[in-house]
């Protein structure tokens, strides 16, 4: 059943958020908010046009704008909710403005190169907590987003060593009061864990669908029409947001391409295995693999 505002126990945890990038996160993220009563106000700048009137038209936020230093001026809590590769230009740009005892957070998929491309911008008195919640869909936009997406979902954060406990007991307190679950990582090792279970099977399935497509006319036709579920899955994977997954791709470059190689030799196995035709090696190997599926269920994250 959809949240709704009444049903939510209110406490207010910051007078006024902002969020830079009011697309499929950030909506979701303000709708939550809105949902639990958390913000005196919410502000969203992005520099769509479209983006800001569906996020108003949708009551997403309160407010909006194309300035980003009027987004940020009287914030509290300011969020970055846009494509990796954005967020450097993004801190520079809103640093001159931020207020004073101000925390900024992210949602960005990758914790390494945000930080570094972040952090140095952080004013003095203004607070930085990296983070990243494991949710979200194939959609963009702020008519993708709905306010259960982080129910009982992971938000990972990924606190500087400078970062002051109670800024980041605040935002900890803001993913668990929106329904997250919430562990705290290292930059890197975050890093690791998500090229392991989000980038690499990504990179499956942009290839996957990437090969089908190049398949020459009367096949092709027949891949799309005969579609069974495992290339259905793909597909729906593989229509995921083109530049949010280059940035990605670009920014945790080492550690995709240390998990790609691993892969690659994994698969080389299997290839092996097939010409063998060993089927107790495959059968092995499925088994394992079947195992993994049922305890993701187990921990209810299927
Ligand atoms: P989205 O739906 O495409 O929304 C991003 C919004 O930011 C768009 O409206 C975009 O406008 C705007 N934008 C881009 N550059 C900007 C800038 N410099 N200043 C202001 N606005 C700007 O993307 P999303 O799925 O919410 O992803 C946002 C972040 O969440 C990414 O860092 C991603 O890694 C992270 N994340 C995504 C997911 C997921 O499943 N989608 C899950 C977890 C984390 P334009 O359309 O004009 O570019």
């Amino acid at each position: 059943m959809p949240k709704t505002k009444s049903s939510a126990k209110k406490a207010v945890l910051f007078n006024r958020i902002a969020f830079i990038g009011i697309g499929h996160i950030g909506s979701s993220m303000a709708l939550a908010i809105r949902c639990a009563g958390l913000a005196g106000s919410i502000i969203a700048c992005d520099r769509s046009a479209t983006a800001r009137k569906t996020a108003l038209k949708l009551k997403v936020v309160d407010e909006v704008t194309a300035d980003i230093a009027k987004a940020v001026k009287n914030a509290d809590l300011v969020v970055i909710a846009t494509p990796v590769g954005t967020n450097g230009a993004i801190a520079k740009a809103m640093a001159p403005y931020l207020k004073p005892g101000a925390i900024v957070t992210d949602v960005g998929s990758v914790k390494q190169e945000v930080i570094a491309a972040v952090a140095p911008h952080i004013p003095k008195g203004v607070t930085f907590v990296p983070g990243h919640p494991l949710a979200g869909t194939e959609h963009s936009g702020p008519e993708s987003g709905f306010a259960e997406l982080f129910d009982g979902r992971w938000a990972v954060l990924t606190p500087l060593p400078r970062t002051p406990a109670k800024a980041l007991a605040q935002v900890t307190a803001l993913w668990k009061r929106i329904g997250a679950k919430v562990d705290t990582m290292k930059p890197d090792h975050h890093d690791m864990v998500l090229a392991i279970t989000s980038h690499l099977p990504h990179l499956c399935a942009f290839t996957v669908v990437g090969t089908a497509t190049d398949l020459a006319g009367d096949l092709k036709q027949e891949v799309i029409k005969y579609s069974a579920s495992g290339f259905r899955d793909f597909t729906r994977v593989a229509a995921s947001d083109p530049v949010m997954w280059r940035d990605i791709f670009l920014s945790n470059r080492e550690a995709v391409l240390n998990i790609l190689q691993r892969f690659t030799e994994d698969l080389a196995g299997m290839q092996k295995h097939i010409r063998r035709g060993d089927g107790e090696a495959l059968e092995k190997i499925f088994t394992r693999t079947r195992a993994i599926r049922r305890s993701i269920i187990e921990a209810k994250q299927a």
